[in-house]
């Protein structure tokens, strides 16, 4: 859950203000990926754990309201549900604590028992606001499966050898495809030499994402092909990344190549900068159709 304070300027330590709004806003990176695809026509089953509280109660009934399958979305006695703390002052420039609480919960021994739900699913999307271990133990039950994995590696955490040959989807945005790959990453060419690296490191393909740019991927075959952004006004670019993952699910299990993948992915990614918010933000099939024609 995003708990949002505007104020005209971040306090001093020991220093009271007064602020200029609140806002709760139901959020975190997998949420919002799971919300993206179901809003699209994906069947999406989501695992994770939120606190027995009141925000966990809200986030469950918001998944439900998306008919998200939530049957394995664990409620923690001990932690409280996700939150972050955001502090937009007047410039718009965040600052955001992210405390996981019951996210981190979840162990490698969880998702060991619910073999039968990763086995049984056409794709495995998943996002590293969890606990790593835990993702090293999904991506390698997948694997051994053949379930194809989108990992969206965020936020960036060093992934070792071994998860990142399960992976057959690498998502990072520029600024962790640049922490992943130990180079600097601010336009085409330089993700292209970021995704070869990861190439390198057994990752199967991978799609960094460039804000209004679009994105770029280098596949298996080490072929690169850049696929063009939408132009839109941007309002809010809040969950363009969790969207354009929802989105790029949603097509490959349709049977979509990848290219025609990623191109509907940055059609969902534009709408949803050009809306407030992240999960009200996420397009429903019909808007996205209604942009491509
Ligand atoms: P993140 O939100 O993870 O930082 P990006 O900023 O790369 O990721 O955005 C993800 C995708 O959302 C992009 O690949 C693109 O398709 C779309 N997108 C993001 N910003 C814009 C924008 N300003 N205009 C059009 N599309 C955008």
């Amino acid at each position: 859950m995003d708990m949002v304070v505007r104020t005209s300027r971040a306090p001093e330590a020991g220093e009271t203000l007064f602020g200029q709004g609140f806002a709760l806003s139901p959020g975190g990176k997998g949420a919002n990926q799971a919300v993206a695809a179901a809003r699209l026509g994906a069947e999406v089953a989501m695992i994770g754990s939120v606190g027995r509280d009141a925000f966990g109660s809200e986030l469950l009934e918001i998944m439900r309201q998306e008919h998200i399958d939530v049957r394995h979305i664990a409620q923690s006695n001990s932690q409280a549900t996700g939150v972050a703390s955001i502090v937009v002052d007047g410039e718009g420039e965040n600052r955001i604590i992210v405390v996981p609480g019951a996210n981190i919960e979840l162990g490698p021994a969880d998702i060991q028992a619910l073999e039968h739900v990763i086995s049984g699913a056409e794709m495995i999307v998943m996002q590293l606001e969890t606990d790593l271990p835990m993702c090293e133990q999904a991506a390698s039950i997948a694997q051994r499966h053949g379930i194809p994995v989108i990992l969206n590696p965020a936020p960036a955490r060093e992934l070792s050898q071994e998860m990142l040959r399960h992976v057959t989807y690498l998502t990072p945005n520029e600024t962790e495809a640049g922490i992943l790959s130990g180079i600097e990453v601010n336009n085409t060419e330089t993700a292209d030499q970021a995704a070869r690296i990861l190439l390198g490191k057994g990752v199967r393909n991978v799609i960094v994402t460039l804000g209004s740019k679009g994105a770029l991927i280098v596949n298996e075959s080490g072929n690169a092909q850049h696929i063009a952004g939408f132009p839109v006004q941007a309002v809010d670019t809040v969950a363009a990344g969790d969207s354009f993952n929802g989105a790029l699910a949603y097509q490959l299990t349709r049977g979509v190549a990848l290219e025609e993948a990623v191109r509907f992915a940055n059609a969902v990614g534009a709408l949803a900068v050009g809306k407030e918010g992240a999960i009200p933000s996420l397009p429903k099939l019909p808007e996205v159709e209604q942009f491509l024609k």
